[in-house]
């Protein structure tokens, strides 16, 4: 009788989804931000990777006439197991883990981010 009577008086139990959201926990390992401007294209992330999710490389920029290079950094999130490897590895912050999940793939993709590091490219290109 006593349960009855306070599940009268008590709300809900469950939430109003998806007015009302639930609080991620503490240190709960979502999706990862890459901030491109920080980088140095140091090398340290795609060396503490253990599974092979990010990959550093050079490629001609077919943007431009003049025969310049383009830094990218390769993203797989079909690899990615949110260790946190990389956060850490990386000396200048150029790469966090939100709290949110990342949202579901419906296609295998890889995100290509360009370093914009355009002083490098001219160095590396002449
Ligand atoms: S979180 Fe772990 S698995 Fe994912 S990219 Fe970083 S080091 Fe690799
Ligand atoms: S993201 Fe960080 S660790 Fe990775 S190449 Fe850039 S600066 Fe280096």
């Amino acid at each position: 009788m006593g349960v009855v009577l306070r599940n009268l008086f008590t709300g809900p139990v469950t939430r109003r989804y998806p007015f009302e959201r639930r609080q991620y926990f503490d240190g709960s390992r979502g999706k990862l931000l890459f901030h491109p401007e920080y980088c140095e294209f140091c090398g340290e992330c795609e060396r503490a990777c253990p599974t092979g999710a990010i990959e550093l490389d050079t490629a001609w920029d077919t943007r431009r006439q003049d025969y310049s290079i383009v830094w990218l950094r390769r993203y797989d999130p079909f690899k990615c197991i949110f260790c946190g490897n990389c956060v850490e590895a990386c000396p200048y912050g150029a790469i966090e883990l939100a709290e949110e999940p990342a949202a579901p793939g419906y296609r295998k993709e890889i995100s290509v981010d360009e370093i914009p590091n355009w002083q490098w490219t001219e160095w590396v290109a002449s």
